[in-house]
Parts: structure tokens; C-alpha cells; sequence
């Protein structure tokens, strides 16, 4: 039977949450245990899908094609999980969920309320969740702060969760803020006193505390917490701020927060250090041989979640190549209007991310025809694709006026919906999502770089390159690369004589991790380095 771990925050949003949860899945899947780590989210929408990126970040795509919350991305990273649609529930879905069914009449007879028909779907839909996984260990984070009206549904199942399944099979985390009063130069616990207080009046007596601190906790807090909170103090952890998210797992396993979660378990696992992690991640991610330069030219780039993934990936590029990758996040809107040569100066390489809609677009175009014509290594991701297609036609193949049909009427539809997306309706879930295999040309750039000839890759977008304009490209010196053979669409392209220029219609980023940089990103980020 798997054990259930409900991770809750309190008194304030980002405190990282997320990567605690993966932090406490690489700790428990290091001692050889195998885990599923879940997200619930309160908002009623069924999935982020449809939200804008200044509501909710980016939004990961899983394998399966849902999607889903960004921290699923730090739970793939940090471990071994793959997530699928059954690891991020909604309220929105769960609702959804109960009405289709109080339709078909499987509640005859009966009034649906919150308790017990919403909170019975949401503990099934967790069962479920352990049911498709087959693990030992499900880790369930629970969206929102306590004290939100729109998480108690989650919060009352947990809590029933414990009565249901027995009180050694299910464990309470409680992830709190500790904060630094400067004039009082003391750390204060009250607001966790008074968030663990709530937490308790909805019956949930949280079994640890991860305390997130600026400065050290000192014995006499940590007493103090545990005493107030109703909690062991060896469970009382602590979590300050760190240079790398990636350090976290270390900082838990040295306060034996895995052999705390295990004892309450009564399990008995093989002996970790998490000495690989430390060499092939830690150590690097911290002192870097060389640094670049790197240009993200998007729409959102105020937003620090809105390319997650990405950054995440450069990142994961750079421990691979012993480089410090610096982000300089450039806004597209007002590159239309400025001096691209100044901008550009210093920089290694150019990524284009992803995105929807017109605004910005032609300082996309304007950023890729420089990284084109000066040789600078360039990345780009699906919107990026489209937007060097755009680029190449308009200025290498004469094709003036050339645009996507998501944003003009245009003589030259080079990017345009294939049939099966022209009839869609309904916007939610019905881009091209998911996995797609994607067979590589012999002797192109592409092949050198993933060293096979089959690759797959999660996908969401619903415009496509224009089979039409392939031969007029190709006696311009585009290469096309990558091609999802079944449909013949368009995958990945790059340019003839020059040293990194590939744009692909997927995204790489989601399948990135910190010991196994995506080929992609490792070798942009070569090129970069080789260019400085
Ligand atoms: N807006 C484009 C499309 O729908 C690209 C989407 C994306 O970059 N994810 O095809």
C-alpha cells in the first residue's frame, strides 16, 4: 500500500512549495523508494490551460498531453516521477467530475454537497493517482495558502485521509515563513504559530514544520516553534534561502528529514548520501568555469515563472558545460523600436520562447534576422520557430509581407492551422499537445546533437509551417531536420553555414533535468561559449 504525503503552505504564497515537494521526492526516491508526487490546485478552472501567463506562469505540459501546474516541472526535474494527467487535480475538474456523474444519475436519491460527494472525489482521484503510478510514496502538494476559502475541500480530505488509510500511512508537512524583523533584529514565530493554529481548527496537526528563513534558527526558536506548534523539534526543519533551488534536497537529507518521514512510515530503506547529486549538480551549478551572455527575447519577461522551464534548462546547460549562463530578458514590444546592435552587445546567444498572439512578435523577428545574419547562436521554441520561419521568408526568400495566419490576412501564409484545427471550437485542451515522435534528417546539425534518429517531444501550439513554401525554403539554404512523418509536419529546422541556428516547434525545455541537459540546450549553450 503506498504512504501519503500532504504538504500545505502557510502565511504566505511562494515560498516555494513546489520545489520543497520535489526536494522531499529526490530525498525519499535517493532511499531507493519509488515516488508520484501530485498537485492540487483550488482555482475552478479545469486546467491552467486557458490562463494567461500573468494569472499562472507557464504552463507544463506532461507526456500525455495535459496541462498542467509549473511545479509539476520541478517535481519531473528534481526526480525520476513522470507526470502524467493524473498527477494535477482542480477544483474545476473535480466539480466537473461530480456534475457529469450527479447527471447520470449515480447519486440518485441524494443532496451533493462538499462533504462528503466533492471531498470523496477528491481522495479517489488521489487513490488514483497512487493506482497509475504503482508507488510506494505519493507526495500530494495542496495549492494556496491555509486559510483560503477555495483549498478546504483539499484540506478536509487530507484530513480525512488520515482516518481513512491509518495514522502510520499518511504524514502532514507544513511549509511556513519564519521571517527576519530588521529594527527588532529577531526572527519571529508567531505567524507560523498562527498559521499551524489554523491548520489545526481544521483538524490537520502538521507531523513537520519546514521553516523558510533568511537568517539561522536557533536552538531556543526551534524549541520554541515546537512547543507552540505541537511539533518534535528534530521535525522542526529548517530552510533558508539558497543560492540554487537545487541545494535543497541536500539541506533537507542534512537535518534526516528523509529518516523522520521514513520512521513515521516504519520503513526501513537502503542508505543514501546524495554524494552524485551533490558532484554532478551542486558542485557545478556553484562554481562555474566561463559565464555567457544569453538573450530571451519574449513577451513576459517581467514575469519570473512565466518561462520557467527554460530558464530552468539554460541552467541545466550550463552545469553541463561548466558555464555560468547569465539571462538577459529582453522585452519584444519594445525591441521593435530600439537600436538592436546596442541590445545585443555582449550577448552569446538568442532564444526565442513560445507565446500567443500578435504583440511583440516583430521584435521576435527583428532579434532572430539579427542572431541569423551575425551568426550568433540561436534557440528557437515553437512561437520561435514560427517566428524565424516568418523572418526567413520575409527577408531570404522575398516572400514580403509573409505572416502567420494566428496574425494577419497575408499573401504568404507560411505558418497556418491545418484542416483538423480550422474546425475547432471549444479552446481548451485541443492544441496539438503532448508527445509526438519526430524522425531527424541524416547529416544535419540535429543529429550530431541528439545522436539519434527518432526522438520524441511534448508539444503545444496550434498553427503549423506551411507545406507549401518547403522547396522555395530549402533553395534559400533552410533545412528541414525534423519531421513528425504521420503528418508530414514541419519539426525542427536550421540554416546551412551557420554555426547554432535551430528553431523547433515543440518544446525541449520540458524535458530537461539538472544531471541530463537537454541536447538541445547543451549544445546551444557550446555554441554560445565557443562565440565568447
Ligand atoms: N501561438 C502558436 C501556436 O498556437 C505557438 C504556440 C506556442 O508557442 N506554444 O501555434
Amino acid at each position: 500500500m503506498a504512504k501519503y504525503i500532504f504538504i500545505t503552505g502557510g502565511v504566505i504564497s511562494s515560498l516555494g512549495k513546489g520545489i520543497a515537494s520535489a526536494s522531499i521526492g529526490k530525498i525519499l526516491e535517493s532511499r531507493g523508494l519509488k515516488v508520484a508526487i501530485m498537485k492540487l490546485d483550488p482555482y475552478i478552472n479545469v486546467d491552467p490551460g486557458t490562463m494567461n501567463p500573468y494569472q499562472h506562469g507557464e504552463v507544463y505540459v506532461t507526456e500525455d498531453g495535459a496541462e498542467t501546474d509549473l511545479d509539476l516541472g520541478h517535481y519531473e526535474r528534481f526526480t525520476n516521477a513522470q507526470a502524467s494527467k493524473f498527477n494535477n487535480i482542480t477544483t474545476g475538474q473535480i466539480y466537473n467530475w461530480v456534475i457529469s456523474r450527479e447527471r447520470r444519475g449515480d447519486y440518485l436519491g441524494k443532496t451533493i454537497q462538499v462533504i462528503p460527494q466533492i471531498t470523496d472525489a477528491i481522495k479517489e482521484k488521489i487513490k488514483e493517482c497512487a493506482g497509475v503510478s504503482k508507488t510506494d510514496i505519493v507526495i500530494v502538494e495542496i495549492g494556496g495558502t491555509v486559510g483560503d476559502i477555495e483549498s478546504l475541500p483539499f484540506l478536509e480530505a487530507a484530513r480525512q485521509f488520515r482516518l481513512d488509510m491509518g495514522y502510520d500511512n499518511v504524514l502532514y508537512i507544513h511549509l511556513t515563513l519564519v521571517p527576519y524583523i530588521k529594527a527588532a533584529e529577531e526572527v519571529k514565530t508567531k505567524p507560523t504559530q498562527h498559521s499551524v493554529g489554523t491548520l489545526r481548527e481544521i483538524g490537520i496537526i502538521p507531523d513537520v514544520l519546514i521553516c523558510r528563513t533568511e537568517k539561522p534558527l536557533s536552538e531556543s526558536v526551534k524549541e520554541k516553534i515546537s512547543l507552540f506548534c505541537n511539533v518534535r523539534k528534530e521535525a522542526v526543519i529548517e530552510s533558508p534561502d539558497m543560492e540554487s533551488i537545487y541545494q535543497i534536497p541536500l539541506v533537507f537529507k542534512k537535518q534526516i528529514l528523509d529518516e523522520i518521514i521514513l520512521g513515521h512510515f516504519k520503513l526501513i530503506c537502503k542508505f543514501s548520501d546524495l554524494k552524485d547529486w551533490e558532484r554532478d549538480v551542486v558542485t557545478r551549478v556553484l562554481n562555474p568555469k566561463n559565464k555567457v551572455t544569453i538573450a530571451v527575447v519574449g513577451k513576459y519577461i517581467e514575469l519570473q515563472d512565466a518561462y520557467k522551464s527554460i530558464y530552468e534548462a539554460l541552467i541545466h546547460a550550463g552545469i553541463y558545460n561548466d558555464t555560468k549562463v547569465e539571462i538577459k530578458k529582453i522585452d519584444s514590444e519594445s525591441l521593435e523600436k530600439s537600436d538592436i546592435g546596442k541590445i545585443m552587445r555582449g550577448i552569446s546567444g538568442i532564444l526565442v520562447p513560445g507565446g500567443f498572439g500578435y504583440r511583440g512578435i516583430e521584435g521576435k523577428i527583428k532579434a532572430i534576422k539579427f542572431a541569423r545574419q551575425n551568426k550568433v547562436p540561436f534557440l528557437g521554441i515553437c512561437l520561435g520557430m514560427q517566428c524565424a520561419v516568418i523572418e526567413f521568408a520575409r527577408n531570404a526568400c522575398n516572400l514580403g509581407g509573409a505572416n502567420s495566419t494566428e496574425f494577419r490576412k497575408t499573401k504568404y501564409p507560411v505558418i497556418s492551422l491545418l484542416a483538423e484545427q480550422a474546425k475547432v471550437q471549444d479552446l481548451g485542451g485541443t492544441m496539438r499537445l503532448g508527445a509526438y515522435p519526430c524522425k531527424i534528417k541524416k547529416n544535419t546539425l540535429v543529429s550530431k546533437t541528439y545522436g539519434r534518429m527518432l526522438i520524441q517531444e511534448r508539444h503545444r501550439h496550434r498553427y503549423e509551417f506551411n507545406n507549401k513554401y518547403r522547396k522555395i525554403f530549402e533553395k534559400k539554404g533552410m533545412i528541414f531536420s525534423g519531421v513528425y512523418q504521420k503528418k508530414n509536419l514541419v519539426e525542427i529546422i536550421e540554416l546551412k553555414g551557420h554555426p547554432y541556428f535551430i528553431a523547433v516547434q515543440f518544446h525541449p525545455e520540458f524535458k530537461s533535468k539538472p544531471d541530463q541537459a537537454h541536447p538541445l540546450f547543451r549544445d546551444f549553450i557550446k555554441a554560445a561559449v565557443n562565440k565568447s
